[in-house]
């Protein structure tokens, strides 16, 4: 059987780029070996800025693509896909838009997710907030569109000089144009190690369907590579990786101790980069300490609510009780709190260069043992605006596009460049752009 577009993964870029493409009136092929499995959009925190939708404007916001960017330049200077990035910046409301609108997913603009690096309230999801839920709504939508036809088990692929033939279980088909949109690869040890050597070995929590095999088939076919140490990381996971707090509690207030009860880090670096000082530490942990106020504002943060139905936040009345069960010397704590106090009235600034501090921290305590973990790899397959596979000439390949994990990412270089929401904003935003490239 002949099809339009083969696409390989059906996760949040793979499956975006299903509904807009058969909303176009295109015949689509959607394949996945891995469908019992999590996969990354199921694992995520679901969250994406989308700087101008209607849902935000709505709720009176005056945000814009252009101030969306100008936070990401700023966050990640020097270190930005500029193929895409502003591209992105534009297609993200229409793409929100699209999916609230056109296919009448249950997205909402959320007024209380504050995120280090964005000077503005912009992101969405469903309420709570829910990768998982998300992903069983795009799910469900697909299998509802006649146009996608989903198939899975693995595809055999072959480029030929028109278009693609592939072997799907006992399926053979034709398609005309291919997305790889398989994820990246940190879920491959051998790949890891190779572009992101300060990682090899590192906790990974995200799903292990990420072996880079759709990216291997672009690099197979003379695509240009970019970002490759570039990754999302994770400083606010649990030991083992099951679940994490989100990335909200330090711009709330809270902060950051080390076994001995010394912070050691600006904590409103962003979720990603405290991923690698997190590890730093003696035993590769640190405790995240906020307080009862902080935690009636995680109302809707879907993460967090996992963290404390896994028993991983810790309440205690007063200092005394938390160092007694954490085994945090109370004077180090009792010292870093007060120190905390005075930088959150003003009295003091900061030596590791924290600009806010929010409120002071008041009993009762919370708190819970985070480490630093790599979530999802932002390198990958060089496009442009469009989606369309580069070589290393800068040309096109032709009819090869590619999204998500498996493409280069909105910006690179360590963990340090990672803006929260840049993993669905480049799976939403260029996933647009690609669909409406697609004939
Ligand atoms: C812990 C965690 C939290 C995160 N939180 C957020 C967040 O809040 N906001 C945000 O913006 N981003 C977040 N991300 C990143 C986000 O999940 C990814 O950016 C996004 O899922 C990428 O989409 P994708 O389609 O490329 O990958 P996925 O959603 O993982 O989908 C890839 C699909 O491809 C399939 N596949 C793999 N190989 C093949 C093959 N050879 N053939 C066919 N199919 C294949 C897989 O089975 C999978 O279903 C988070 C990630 C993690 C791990």
């Amino acid at each position: 059987m002949n099809t339009d577009v083969a696409i390989l993964g059906a996760g949040a870029a793979g499956m975006f780029v299903a509904l807009v493409a058969q909303a176009r009136g295109l015949e689509v092929t959607l394949i996945d070996p891995h469908v019992h499995q999590a996969n990354n959009f199921a694992i995520s925190g679901g969250l994406f800025p989308a700087a101008g939708s209607a849902l935000q404007r709505a709720a009176g916001s005056a945000d814009s693509p252009q101030a969306w960017l100008q936070d990401l330049r700023q966050f990640a200077p020097g270190m930005v896909n500029e193929n895409i990035a502003s591209a992105v910046a534009h297609a993200l409301p229409l793409a929100t838009d699209f999916l609230s609108q056109t296919c009448a997913a249950p997205l909402h603009f959320l007024p209380d997710m504050v995120a280090p690096g964005h000077n503005q309230l912009r992101f969405h999801c469903v309420v709570p907030a829910s990768g998982a839920a998300m992903h069983a709504w795009f799910r469900q939508a697909c299998a509802q569109y006649p146009r996608i036809r989903c198939l899975t088990e693995p595809a055999k692929v072959q480029r030929l000089a028109q278009g693609f033939e592939l072997r799907v279980g006992s399926d053979q088909l034709l398609a005309r144009q291919i997305v790889l949109a398989g994820g990246g690869f940190g879920a491959n040890p051998e790949m890891v190690a190779r572009y992101i050597p300060g990682m090899a070995g590192a906790l990974h929590n995200g799903s292990p369907t990420q072996d880079g095999s759709t990216m291997a088939l672009g690099i197979e076919w003379g695509a240009q590579l970019w970002g490759m140490d570039g990754y999302q990381g994770q400083g606010h996971t649990n030991p083992g990786g099951a679940t994490r707090l989100g990335m909200s509690i330090p711009t709330l207030g809270g902060f950051l101790a080390n076994r001995q009860g010394l912070r050691f880090v600006a904590e409103d670096i962003g979720p990603s980069a405290l991923a690698p000082a997190v590890l730093a530490q003696a035993g590769g942990v640190a405790l995240e300490v906020f307080d009862a106020a902080i935690e009636a504002q995680l109302g809707n943060h879907g993460a967090y609510q996992q963290a404390v139905k896994a028993g991983q936040v810790i309440t205690a009345p007063d200092l005394a009780s938390l160092s007694a069960q954490t085994g945090v010397d109370l004077h180090s704590l009792q010292q870093t709190v007060e120190a905390v106090r005075s930088f959150a009235m003003g009295q003091a600034r900061d030596p590791l260069g924290r600009q806010s501090f929010a409120r002071e921290l008041v009993p009762p305590f919370k708190a819970s043992w985070v480490t630093g973990a790599l979530s999802h790899t932002q390198g990958g397959l060089l496009t442009c605006a469009d989606g369309k596979v580069l070589d290393q000439q800068g040309q096109a390949i032709p009819n090869v596009f590619a999204v998500g994990g498996c493409a280069a990412g909105l910006s690179g270089r360590g963990a340090e460049g990672y803006l929260p929401g840049n993993g669905l904003a480049q799976a939403f935003g260029l996933g647009w752009r690609l669909a409406q490239a697609l004939s």
